[in-house]
């Protein structure tokens, strides 16, 4: 596996052995060493020069116009065009998911990268009515300054690109902590960017160095880019308990930050919904990346009278599901990302059985196959007697908790009453339901007839309560990357007061 893995980072024009160092990577697939990285930063003093670097870069790249900004993001989603089979293929071996969502990250990148484009020509505020007269009121958007980017395991390079793309076009300079587990594929973008700056630097010649910087290291990296002051963006996605811990550093010095954090997502299903449609979302998004999306189906809450129906045909098609390599196209769920998220896997399970919960799957498999470091489980299906506490905390594998609901309001209640608010859906073909479910749901994503899980990128993302609040990607989600200003300009001759005040200074 580690020629496969040199060939394709090579192929993108990495020079694996000049990274190579203490921190070992391992392949999900069968546990395997496939390169190493040096860990950079362990502390908040190594990690001054690289913010310096930063801001330097800031410091000229903010007064590049937005569209030859955009223009840079345009020539990187080129080489992601270019590079989506290899670069798709390295997520696949780094983390473990299936190759079909391994090169629809890619595709994911390559999205908010047109989306960005046409950003770059869009950077615009309000202008607004103003109270007196002969004067202008507006807001202006204006780069922010270096931004940093904290990534998980799961999406190991979409999520950077969701923050990287935007914040580039918006002026800022980057520097990315990757997931300490899935570094290589971080290396990989940085030099597909890196081709993109020469290709821009063809035209223009005006990218600074280090506009985009990546360093290696663990939550060690991450506070230490959260205590600068200097950083004045830290956009962090992991888990809850991660929040918790970057969010104080990040408000002691009132600095900003937008935390995409785990999630506990709910689907009602109503005796009126298309069972058909419900299954199918339902598997997908359950076992889809083996149960290690942020949005991955973790609670189903089904009509009493249609219970039974679903969770034989749910257990049915369970049994269908080929698990197995990543790579090879027939298999649906490759391998958790290690042994320990099996084991807290495994904890759930006999935890949700002690609270009253009956268990169908969830034993690991294919252990002869890919030797006792390849972590493969059959996702499990719990049928709870009621929402009891294990249901309401994220288990990041695929467990999906079923549970029964009589009355529709008591449903909802149900789905509202965990800690996360990450995403939300609802199977009814009734509109009241439905809309119902949508002003009710208090989720940042709530859909109806489709999975809580596939984001497309054009809407904002991201979640409430324990989620964390942050929303990245489309809509109006750029503003994070940037500083507001509200402008007052007077071209009268007068110098009238707001709020009609009178100050006489005399003549
Ligand atoms: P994790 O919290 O273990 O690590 C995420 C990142 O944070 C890593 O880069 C890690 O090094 C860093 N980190 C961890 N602890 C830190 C600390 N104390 N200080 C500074 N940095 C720290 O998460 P993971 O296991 O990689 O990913 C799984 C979790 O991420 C799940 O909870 C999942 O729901 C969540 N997630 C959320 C979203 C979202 O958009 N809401 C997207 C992807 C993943």
């Amino acid at each position: 596996m580690k020629e496969k893995v040199d060939y394709l980072l090579k192929s993108m024009g990495v020079v694996p052995s000049s990274f190579e160092g203490n921190r070992l990577v391992y392949t999900p697939i069968n546990g395997t060493e496939i390169g190493s990285v040096q860990d950079t930063i362990s502390s908040v003093k190594e990690m001054l020069p690289t913010i310096k670097q930063s801001t330097e870069a800031f410091n000229e790249w903010k007064n590049v116009p937005g569209p030859q900004r955009g223009e840079l993001i345009r020539l990187f989603a080129e080489q992601l065009r270019i590079y989506k089979q290899p670069l798709g293929e390295l997520v696949t071996i780094e983390n473990g998911k299936i190759l079909q969502e391994g090169l629809g990250e890619v595709q994911e990148m390559i999205d908010i990268c047109d989306f960005a484009v046409g950003l770059s020509r869009q950077l615009y505020g309000l202008t607004i009515a103003s109270e007196r007269p002969g004067h202008k009121l507006m807001e202006t958007w204006h780069p922010l300054g270096p931004v940093a980017v904290i990534t998980a395991f799961n999406f190991p390079v979409a999520v950077w690109s969701w923050n990287f793309a935007l914040a580039i076009v918006c002026g800022d300079s980057v520097i990315w902590k990757p997931s300490e587990k899935t570094p290589l594929t971080a290396l990989a973008c940085q030099q597909l960017f890196l081709n993109a700056v020469d290709n821009f630097n063809e035209k223009f010649d005006d990218v600074p160095e280090n506009l985009s910087q990546v360093v290696f290291g663990g939550p060690q990296a991450g506070a230490a880019l959260a205590e600068s002051d200097k950083i004045k963006l830290v956009s962090a996605t992991g888990s809850t308990q991660m929040g918790q811990f970057i969010a104080p550093y990040v408000a002691s010095r009132l600095g900003r930050y937008l935390l995409e954090l785990g999630g506990n997502n709910g689907m009602i299903v109503t005796p009126s919904a298309d069972l058909d449609m419900a299954l199918k979302a339902i598997v997908f998004s359950a076992v889809g990346t083996a149960g290690q999306r942020c949005t991955t189906l973790r609670r189903v809450i089904v009509h009493e009278d249609i219970h039974d129906d679903l969770v034989r045909k749910l257990k049915k098609a369970y049994n269908t599901i080929s698990i197995g390599n990543p790579l090879d196209e027939k298999n649906l769920v490759g391998p958790l990302i290690d042994g320990s998220a099996f084991g807290d896997m495994e904890l759930s399970l006999s935890v949700a059985a002690n609270e009253g919960g009956t268990v169908f799957g969830g034993e690991r498999v294919l252990e002869d196959k890919f030797s006792s470091y390849g972590y493969y489980v059959k996702p499990a299906i719990v049928e709870m007697p009621e929402q009891s506490a294990i249901v309401k905390r994220e288990t990041f594998a695929p467990i999906l908790y079923v549970m029964k609901y009589s009355d529709f309001d008591d449903a909802l209640e149900m789905h509202n009453d965990v800690p996360q608010g990450l995403s939300s859906c609802i199977f009814s073909t009734d509109i009241r339901e439905t809309e119902k479910f949508l002003s009710t749901s208090d989720c940042g994503l709530a859909n109806v007839n489709i999975g809580p899980s596939g984001a497309e990128i054009g809407g904002a993302f991201g979640g409430e309560k324990e989620t964390g609040g942050g929303r990245e990607s489309g809509s109006d989600a750029w503003k994070s990357y940037m500083r507001r200003a509200t402008n007052t300009i007077n071209y009268s001759t007068e110098l009238p007061l707001a709020q009609g005040i009178k100050f006489d200074i005399g003549d």
